[in-house]
């Protein structure tokens, strides 16, 4: 049978394992918290959704302790995590020639890290609008619902990916092969390196950011140099499609209510993904010569904060 792993089962990484194990796959989590692992397998993974709490039974395992080969692996550590874990799987034999690799973890440039410890033709990406959070150890919190978009990250077509669509819409995790998964990645990482960092300095709510009277000033500054590093790259954007996927964020009704995930990790006293956004953003921005002084000043602010947990 198609043996399927999600290194990194977490929130999200939960959410899509425990979809998957729905849909009679066989399927195995990893993860290196000792507390959240042992929970799973004596009592199963504890859900709770708006209207019932229920627990689904699957087995977890510490990235320590794992060395079964596996056809597909999803990886949902955060971002700086995603090598070490990469690296783990590779030494204690978990892929093989023809191991899938699915990266479905917000941020750029996983395709270039991740490819320097398996071949860039076994790497896949997703981006995902799916949502999910972690009440305590093995304890998950899901609502609404979202898509998923992958594509092989060379771009190439074949039946790994086609497997994979296959995997996750039978999870119902509603999911399309895109032609341009960059795109969607890019314009996913824009939204977060727009909220993320400025919500996180400023202690506000996504609502409370958007209803000033500059905010889309200070916005529109932060997607003009990613429209240009990603022109650099390659990979077409739009300012003002952008601006609107933004704006859409404010009301109380839609995402308004809520800090962005890396307000909640630095409140928590956990390090951010900000290297993988607007960090990223400024590496590319010097390997290309585009100027990008607003997004290397929101990683540095963001790295000061850091500093302090
Ligand atoms: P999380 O912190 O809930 O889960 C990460 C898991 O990885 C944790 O269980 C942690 O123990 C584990 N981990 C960390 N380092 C590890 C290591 N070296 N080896 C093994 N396990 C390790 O984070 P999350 O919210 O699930 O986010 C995961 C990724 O998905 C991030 O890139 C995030 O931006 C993205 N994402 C999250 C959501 C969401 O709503 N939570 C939505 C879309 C995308």
């Amino acid at each position: 049978m198609y043996k399927i792993a999600i290194a990194g089962a977490g929130a999200m990484g939960g959410r899509i394992g425990v979809s998957i194990k729905d849909a009679g796959y066989d399927v195995t989590l990893i993860d290196n918290w000792e507390e959240h692992v042992k929970r799973i397998n004596t009592k199963g993974m504890e859900i709770k959704t708006e209207n019932d709490t229920f627990f689904v039974n699957l087995p977890a395992v510490l990235t320590k302790d794992i060395s079964t080969k596996f056809d597909l692996i999803i990886i949902l550590t955060k971002a700086m995590a995603s090598e070490e874990m990469l690296q783990s799987l590779h030494e204690a034999g978990c892929i093989h020639n023809d191991t899938a690799i699915l990266s479905m973890m917000n941020g750029l440039g996983h395709e270039e890290r991740l490819s320097q410890i398996v071949p860039l033709s076994q790497i896949y990406l997703a981006v995902t609008m799916w949502t999910a959070g972690l009440r305590g150890p093995g304890q998950l919190l899901l609502e609404g619902e979202g898509s998923i978009y992958l594509q092989r990250a060379d771009g190439a077509m074949d039946a790994h990916t086609n497997t994979i669509l296959q995997i996750l819409n039978d999870s119902g995790l509603n999911a399309q092969i895109s032609t341009n998964v960059f795109e969607a990645i890019w314009s996913k990482a824009t939204l977060n390196s727009v909220l993320n960092p400025l919500c996180t300095i400023l202690n506000k709510t996504i609502y409370e950011f958007g209803n000033d009277a500059y905010s889309n000033e200070i916005v529109m500054a932060i997607i003009e140099e990613i429209v240009a590093v990603a022109k650099a790259k390659g990979i077409h954007l739009d300012n003002n499609a952008l601006l609107k996927k933004v704006e859409l964020s404010y009301p109380k009704d839609a995402q308004g209510l809520h800090y962005p995930s890396m307000h909640q990790d630095y409140t928590n006293g956990r390090l951010t993904e900000i290297d993988y956004l607007n960090g990223q953003i400024s590496t590319y921005g010097k390997e290309f010569d585009v100027p990008t002084p607003i997004n290397t000043m929101l990683t540095h602010l963001i790295h000061q904060l850091e500093s302090k947990l």
